[in-house]
């Protein structure tokens, strides 16, 4: 669905992105996290065809976003990060000016306005000028219009800011609605709206993509500790000889012990698996746990490492 290669962005001498590269298969949902100023809008915008890079090549569905954007924002339903609305029209007549916009036959436009409100819990607001509805209701107008042309790819930056914790659980519960037939790609710096929404990650740190993961691995990565009152000279090679077990390494050396992190393929039989091997050779164990790393740990380190 989307493809980017080699892509790079400056604005004067601030590398807004640095190569980026990554795929986008029909069908997933996939959150594009970092802090600000990690160049979230600006890959946003070079991808729907609102910003030329520097470098590099987009395609989306198969079109080239710098030779064929208009066939690309054909295929696109952008709601930007301050969405462009228009507080003295009504919702309607702001999702009829919205449909001219993108260009749909005159006499599919009422139904089109009607499908995008009834999608987006806005039917019984049609009549309500704009600039009266709740916050979140006005993003849902947003989101109405990037909908209402049945593209095959949202693309909403930031959806969710500015809105308080009810508004965030419905606009939220909107996208998990659409993503049965969008694909769908949101930025957002909040870690939690990745783990509630999505299959996948992108994370984007200073301009670098960082990671690229399905949310289940980011999550369900976790490891055993052991932590040994004295050293064992050959506690790696004991350990090597079980195929259970990948890599070992000592993290720290201090008063409170000596901690080993071990890694393999189960981390919960693993545990099992170095206890048995601790009590047969008769190493001093002071503690033996599982550490599951969280998608907040796995960003943190990240961002400790960038
Ligand atoms: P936020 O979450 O704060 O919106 P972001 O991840 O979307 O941040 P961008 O807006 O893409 O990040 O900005 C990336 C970098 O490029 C930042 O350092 C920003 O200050 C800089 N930048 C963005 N737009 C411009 C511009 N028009 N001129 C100069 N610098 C810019």
């Amino acid at each position: 669905m989307i493809e980017v290669n080699g892509l790079a962005k400056n604005y004067g001498t601030i590398q807004a992105l640095d190569d980026v590269d990554f795929r986008i298969a029909q069908g997933e949902i996939v959150g594009l996290l970092g802090p600000n100023g990690a160049g979230k809008t600006t890959l946003i915008k070079i991808l729907t065809g609102y910003l030329h890079p520097d470098r590099g090549t987009i395609t989306v569905n198969g079109f080239d976003v710098l030779d064929q954007t208009i066939e690309v924002q054909r295929q696109i339903g952008y709601l930007p990060e301050n969405a462009p609305l228009y507080p003295e029209l009504t919702v309607q007549s702001y999702l009829q000016m919205m449909a001219e916009l993108h260009q749909i036959e005159e006499e599919q436009q009422v139904e089109a306005i009607l499908e995008a409100a009834h999608a987006t819990g806005l039917y019984d607001r049609l009549t309500q000028r704009i600039g009266t509805l709740s916050k979140g209701y006005r993003q849902r107008v947003g989101i109405a219009q990037a909908i209402m042309h049945k593209p095959a790819l949202l693309i909403f930056d930031e959806p969710t800011v500015g809105l308080d914790p009810t508004q965030i659980v419905e606009v939220r519960s909107l996208i998990r609605a659409l993503a049965q037939h969008s694909t769908i790609i949101f930025s957002t710096h909040i870690l939690a709206e990745v783990e509630a929404l999505c299959d996948r990650a992108l994370i984007l740190l200073n301009g670098a993509l960082r990671a690229d993961s399905v949310i289940k691995e980011l999550r369900g990565a976790s490891h055993v500790m052991l932590v040994l009152k004295s050293d064992v000279p050959n506690l790696k090679p004991v350990l090597a000889r079980t195929p259970a077990i990948g890599t070992v390494e000592k993290t720290a050396s201090d008063n409170r012990g000596i901690h080993y992190r071990i890694d393999g393929e189960n981390p919960l039989e693993l545990s099992a698996v170095v206890y048995q091997i601790a009590k047969d050779q008769d190493w001093p164990v002071l503690e033996l746990y599982n550490e599951v790393a969280t998608l907040e740990s796995t960003f943190n380190s990240l961002a400790l490492a960038a």
